[in-house]
């Protein structure tokens, strides 16, 4: 492609190289004070169970309310979190923060959520990861089980490291989860070893199932894979009735998508819930 666009092409792709390595040490430089200044909120996306139709879970997901661009999404400024290892000290906040939020739920009566949390493959093999999740569980309060660490496959490329952390955080009572299940490069081996609880297919396969015939393959065939391991299986990105169906059809446990809610603020969230327990599911 850049052979047919001839020599300008050269010319635009510097000019685009410098803005945007101007705007990214720019969101680097303010990342550095954005925790103290407050200026990270957490969203959180409902997940639906297939047979009660009932929410019973949430996705915590960070926003970053900057002060002269307005509301930043994580694709924007994770990966410099990650290079400048501020993605640590943020992630800290995240598990903090989902908690107390979670916390606050159950002591309101929404009973039913376990509030699911990203981790960066940084955090994950930075040594203190269980004191830290052990910390925030014990001065919080909430029940171990009501909390997700959602990892991702490429956590399971050190093996031996991964299953003494994941045996670690799971004797600490909470529950782990294979995010974006089935885009890694790992063996599958690890999930008859690894302690875990959930697998989230990824948007990928659910966006164009009801076009494509292989993720629909893929789609049957995770969920099969799960079930067969005891393992449940979410499925996020789901957008329209008609993947919901098919998800029904083929038994996936939980749905997250579009089709529900996005992410929203937590009071946002709290009038969702309230909704729709009182009534039948309503399609947004
Ligand atoms: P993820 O963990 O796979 O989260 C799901 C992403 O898909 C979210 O994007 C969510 O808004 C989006 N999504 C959910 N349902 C739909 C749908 O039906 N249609 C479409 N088009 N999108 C949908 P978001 O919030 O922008 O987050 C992107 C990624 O950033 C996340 O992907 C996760 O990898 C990362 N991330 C978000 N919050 C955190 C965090 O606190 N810590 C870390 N380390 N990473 C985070
Ligand atoms: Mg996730
Ligand atoms: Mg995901
Ligand atoms: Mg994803």
């Amino acid at each position: 492609k850049a052979k047919s666009q001839g020599k300008n092409r050269y010319v635009v792709y510097t000019s685009d190289l410098l803005s945007n390595s101007i705007e990214e040490l720019q969101l680097e430089t303010d990342l550095r004070k954005a925790l103290e200044n407050n200026e990270f909120i957490l969203h959180y996306q409902p997940q639906v169970c297939n047979k009660s139709e009932k929410i019973v879970g949430a996705e915590a997901l960070i926003r970053w309310n900057h002060p002269k661009f307005g509301l930043i999404y994580p694709d924007k400024f994770i990966k410099i979190a990650e290079e400048t290892g501020l993605i640590t000290q943020i992630g800290e906040w995240v598990i903090e923060q989902a908690c107390i939020q979670n916390k606050k739920w159950q002591d309101s009566g929404m009973k039913s959520i376990k509030i699911a949390v990203n981790l960066s493959a940084q955090q994950f093999f930075k040594r203190n990861l269980v004191g830290i999740v052990k910390k925030v569980l014990d001065h919080t309060g909430l029940d171990p089980e009501y909390l997700v660490l959602e990892i991702t496959e490429s956590m399971a490329m050190d093996f031996d490291y991964s299953l003494k952390v994941l045996r670690q955080l799971k004797n600490l009572g909470i529950c782990i989860s294979i995010d974006d299940f089935g885009t890694g490069y790992s063996s599958l081996s690890y999930l008859k070893k690894f302690p875990i609880d959930y697998l989230k297919i990824d948007r990928s396969f659910v966006k164009d199932m009801m076009e494509d015939h292989n993720d629909v393959n893929i789609v049957k065939a995770i969920i099969t894979l799960a079930h067969n391991l005891r393992l449940e299986v979410i499925a996020e990105g789901v957008e329209t009735k008609e993947q919901l169906n098919f998800l029904k059809k083929y038994q996936c446990d939980k749905i997250q998508g579009y089709l529900f809610s996005k992410p929203i603020p937590s009071e946002q969230f709290e009038q969702f819930y309230a909704s729709l327990q009182k009534n039948k599911i309503i399609y947004m």
